[in-house]
């Protein structure tokens, strides 16, 4: 069986946040291969936990992924911070890899920025890596073809719990498990009225629902009390960031000049959407259309506009707009980095200072203990593509690492594996739950 295949069917996906399944970009060819160990996301540590306890197993991924893909070489990208873990994945490195020394930035880690760091290509205006000869992975994705190798399947998640929480920690969880035991397995929390951020504080969102699981993309929960400044800011419904963002975007513009797409070279000015609000009609005009490239990375909300607006949100709805209207942008001019893109990029500890969150920038050590749940609700669609289907009826009795949701005959997507043994409580065309 080929490597394409094995991931395939151990159900592999991009565990970075993205979703996209393994094993397409495991069966093209390209010149590079990228690790990506940014990790940015403010208090998330669980790629920086896995590298420095899994070197092995990760470059190891890489390596398989290099040879299915003809690749003439490997690149490692970690921040230049990181020296333990730094010196724990280069006494891996082979010859076919070059470690990639990232600046603690954010976002580093955007796979445009990743690749031009490492290989000083840039992807061509809404295109994918693929389009220049390169693939780019999380590392917790190698970690999992490695895994997938030996024909073990997905079955569990390696993920931060931060923020307000008694111990903040890295650990693996199956797959299905609920936020309110996995906030349990970090010592539950220090207050009683919370939000949770899945995935982060600047790409992630807002949950207050407990019930809500971890999926093969969740990265980590950040958890921080209910008055905290971050959840007052993401807690507004849109009719108030639309209204307030009409009537006090003074178009200073800083929004735009601190955009890391913008300072890239790419056409994405949040302070022209942000006029759109006012201007024109929904998903049709030009300023709009400044959206598209934009990678909902959060700093011009969160960092940038001293108005303490939402262009960040006025970019991701101009997006949704104009998929609905499929009005496509094309880039007017060539992709040419900005001459003050170093000056402009903003340090980790700043943006955190700037969040409000230095009180919770704490360390998340790996807990290494296996870590059981008694229930599990495992979500048919947890990749990008089509949701699978299910493999099994209410009542059977399934095994750790039985495949139990299939992809659709030759649509794009990822199979599903149970994560825990035991009964099948509910089949639905969303998940399916298990009890032990
Ligand atoms: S979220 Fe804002 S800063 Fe980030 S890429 Fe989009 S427009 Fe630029
Ligand atoms: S930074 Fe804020 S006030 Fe300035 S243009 Fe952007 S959204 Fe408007």
């Amino acid at each position: 069986m080929t490597l394409t295949d094995k991931i395939l069917n151990a159900g592999v996906v991009g565990a970075g946040g993205a979703g996209f399944p393994a094993h397409i970009k495991a069966k093209s060819k390209v010149e590079f291969v990228l690790a990506n160990g940014a990790e940015c996301e403010p208090l998330i540590h669980k790629d920086y936990e896995l590298m420095l306890h899994f070197p092995k197993e990760i470059i190891k991924g890489l390596d398989l992924l290099i040879e299915s893909t003809s690749a003439k070489k490997g690149f490692f990208g970690i921040k230049e911070k990181n020296a333990k873990v730094i010196s724990a994945v280069s006494k891996h490195l082979n010859g076919k890899t070059e470690l990639t020394r990232l600046g603690d930035f954010y976002p580093s880690g955007d796979e445009f920025e990743l690749v031009y760091e490492a290989t000083g290509r840039l992807i061509p205006p809404a295109g994918i890596p693929l389009d220049i000869g390169c693939v780019v992975n999380n590392v917790e994705t190698l970690y999992n073809i490695f895994q997938a190798e030996k024909n073990i399947p997905v079955t569990k998640k390696f993920i931060c719990v931060a923020g307000t929480v008694k111990k903040p920690s890295s650990f693996f969880v199956p797959i299905g498990t609920s936020f309110k035991d996995a906030i349990k397995f970090a010592g539950g929390t220090k207050v009683k009225e919370f939000g949770v951020f899945v995935g982060g504080v600047m790409m992630g969102h807002l949950t207050f629902d407990l019930n809500e699981v971890v999926t093969k993309t969740t990265a980590g929960l950040i958890i921080l009390p209910k008055d905290h400044y971050l959840v007052k800011r993401k807690n507004q419904p849109e009719q108030n960031w639309h209204r307030i963002g009409k009537s006090a975007c003074d178009q200073c513009s800083y929004c735009t000049e601190f955009c890391p797409r913008y300072l890239l070279g790419y056409q994405v000015e949040p302070h022209k959407v942000m006029r759109s609000l006012g201007f024109t009609k929904t998903g049709a005009a030009v300023w709009n259309q400044m959206a598209e490239l934009c990678c909902s990375c959060g700093l011009c909300t969160l960092y940038a506009c001293p108005e303490d607006l939402y262009p960040k949100e006025a970019c991701d709805k101009a997006k949704t707009e104009m998929r609905e209207a499929g009005i496509k942008f094309i880039q007017q001019k060539p992709v040419k980095v900005h001459p003050i893109k170093e000056g402009r990029r903003v340090p980790l500890k700043q943006l955190i200072m700037k969040l409000k969150l230095q009180d919770y920038d704490a360390e998340a050590p790996f807990y290494p203990k296996e870590i059981s749940v008694g229930k599990v609700k495992i979500p048919l669609q947890q990749h990008i593509g089509k949701p699978s289907e299910a493999l099994v009826k209410k009542g059977e009795v399934v095994e750790e690492g039985q495949m139990i949701g299939e992809v659709p005959d030759s649509e794009l997507g990822a199979n599903i594996h149970a994560s825990i043994k035991g009964k099948v409580k509910e089949v639905t065309k969303e998940f399916i739950l298990i009890e032990s």
